[in-house]
C-alpha cells in the first residue's frame, strides 16, 4: 500500500489550518473523498444526467445502468445473495428508520427489542419512536466490568418468546469495539429473532460479508467509506423485505396506481420512494473500487498499526486516560485528558491542525453508563500516516502540558 501516493487523490489533504499541514483524525465521523469519486459526480452531471428508471432514451439508460450497477456492485461487495435485497437510502440512519418503521408494522404491543447499551443515536431513537407507536419493550445489553465489551451473558438472559429484534452497531464509534455480531446474531436466531447489524463503522474498516454473518438487516454509509454524502444501504433478506410493507409512498415504488387500489413494485423498488440520489450513487460505485483496489484487509491491516502505535505513545502521556480497550478493537481511540474538558483539548489540537471530534459523538446512553459527558475522539483511515501520528501524539503531549 503506498499511502504517499494514495493521499495525492485526497486534495483535501494538501490543506493547512491556521498554517499548520491538516491531520484529519475525524474518520468515524466521515472519511475524505478521493478525486475519483469526484470526477464520477461531474461526469454524471455533465455527461450522463437523466431521471432513472422511466426513460427509453440514451441518458436515461446510461444513468440508470450507472446506478443499478453500484447495486450489483454493492451487493457483490457485502457479499448479498442478491442485488436486489440491496435498497439505496440517505445513509444509515435512513436504513435503520426504515426497519423500525416498516418491519415495525409487523410487531405487537409488548413485544421486545434488544439495543445494547453503546448504540449510535439513530439505532435507538427510531425504535423509541416505534415504542411510541406500537407499544413495543426495549431492552440494553450492558457492558462489561471491562467497560469496553458487551456483556453477553446478560444478553443471551434478555431474551423471552418476545424477542422479536435484536439492533446492534458491528463497531462501536465511541470504543472502536469490534462486536461478536455473528455470535449475536446466531443467539438472535435461536430465539426466532431477527437481527439488524449497524454497519456504519465497520464498512470502510472490516471485511463484510453479510451471508457469512447471517445477518437479517445490515446498514451503512457513502460517506463513511470515501463515497459521497445522500446515499447510504440496507441490506435486507428477500423474505424479510418481502414481508414488511413499504416505507414511503410516491414514484417508482409502484405497479400501478388507482383512487381505489395501488400495487406495490417488485424489491428493491418497493422500497425506493421518488427520485434516488442516482448521481451519488454512481460514484459510490467508483469509491466501492476505490477500496476494492487498496483491499480491504490491506486497509484493515494498516488502520490496526495505526491504532497499536497511537495507543502505546499515548498511554505514556501522563493523566490521559483512554476509553475502549477491546481486544479486538477499530482504529478508534476516545481519552480525555484528566481535569481538562474534551472541547478545551479539541480546541487546542484545532489550533496545532489537527482534527478531532469532541463531544458525546450521538451515544448519550453509553457517555452516561461510562460516568462523562464526552471524550475527545481520534479516528483514523487508510490515508494517516505514522508521521501523522507522531505529530498528533507530540500536539497532545504539548495541549496536556497546558491544560493539567
Ligand atoms: N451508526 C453509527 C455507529 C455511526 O457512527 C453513525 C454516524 O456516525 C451512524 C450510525 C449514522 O450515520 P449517518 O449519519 O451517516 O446516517
Amino acid at each position: 500500500m503506498n499511502i504517499e501516493a494514495l493521499r495525492r487523490d485526497f486534495p483535501i489533504l494538501s490543506r493547512t489550518i491556521y498554517n499548520k499541514p491538516l491531520i484529519y483524525l475525524d474518520n468515524t465521523a466521515t472519511t475524505e473523498t478521493p478525486r475519483q469519486v469526484v470526477d464520477t459526480i461531474q461526469s454524471m452531471y455533465f455527461t450522463h444526467k437523466a431521471n432513472v428508471h422511466r426513460g427509453v432514451h440514451t441518458l436515461s439508460q446510461e444513468a440508470t445502468d450507472m446506478m443499478e450497477t453500484t447495486r450489483r456492485q454493492v451487493a457483490a461487495y457485502i457479499g448479498a445473495p442478491s442485488h436486489e435485497e440491496v435498497i439505496f437510502t440517505r445513509g444509515t440512519t435512513e436504513a435503520i428508520n426504515l426497519v423500525a418503521a416498516s418491519y415495525g408494522e409487523l410487531l405487537r404491543e409488548g413485544d421486545e427489542i434488544i439495543l445494547t447499551v453503546m448504540e449510535h443515536h439513530s439505532n435507538i431513537v427510531p425504535w423509541q419512536l416505534l415504542r411510541t407507536r406500537r407499544g413495543v419493550v426495549i431492552k440494553v445489553v450492558p457492558l462489561r466490568a471491562d467497560r469496553s465489551t458487551l456483556n453477553l451473558d446478560v444478553y443471551r438472559e434478555l431474551f423471552t418468546p418476545r424477542t422479536r429484534v435484536v439492533a446492534v452497531t458491528h463497531v462501536s464509534n465511541v470504543l472502536g469495539t469490534i462486536n461478536p455480531v455473528a455470535e449475536m446474531i446466531h443467539i438472535a436466531h435461536q430465539h426466532g429473532a431477527v437481527a439488524l447489524i449497524d454497519g456504519a463503522q465497520a464498512i470502510a474498516h472490516l471485511p463484510v460479508d453479510v451471508g457469512a454473518l447471517d445477518a437479517d438487516f445490515y446498514a451503512f454509509s457513502s460517506h463513511k467509506m470515501y463515497g459521497p454524502c445522500g446515499v447510504g444501504i440496507l441490506y435486507g433478506k428477500r423474505e424479510l423485505l418481502e414481508e414488511m410493507p413499504p416505507y414511503q409512498g410516491g414514484g417508482e415504488m409502484i405497479q400501478s396506481v388507482s383512487f381505489e387500489h395501488t400495487t406495490f413494485a417488485e424489491l428493491p423498488f418497493k422500497f425506493e420512494a421518488g427520485t434516488p440520489d442516482f448521481v451519488d450513487i454512481a460514484a459510490l460505485n467508483t469509491a466501492l473500487a476505490f477500496m476494492s483496489e487498496v483491499g480491504i484487509e490491506e486497509i484493515a491491516r494498516h488502520e490496526e498499526e495505526l491504532l497499536r502505535y497511537t495507543t502505546e505513545r499515548l498511554r505514556a502521556i501522563h493523566g490521559l486516560e483512554i476509553y475502549g480497550t477491546a481486544p479486538n478493537k477499530s482504529a478508534i481511540i476516545s481519552f480525555l485528558l484528566r481535569g481538562a474538558h474534551h472541547y478545551d483539548t479539541g480546541m487546542l489540537l484545532d489550533k496545532l491542525g489537527i482534527a478531532v471530534r469532541t463531544g458525546h459523538h450521538c451515544a448519550q446512553p453509553l457517555m452516561h453508563a461510562l460516568g462523562i459527558d464526552g471524550t475527545v475522539r481520534a479516528s483514523f483511515a487508510l490515508y494517516n500516516t505514522f508521521s501523522e501520528c507522531d505529530q498528533f501524539v507530540a500536539a497532545l503531549e504539548r495541549v496536556a502540558s497546558m491544560l493539567i
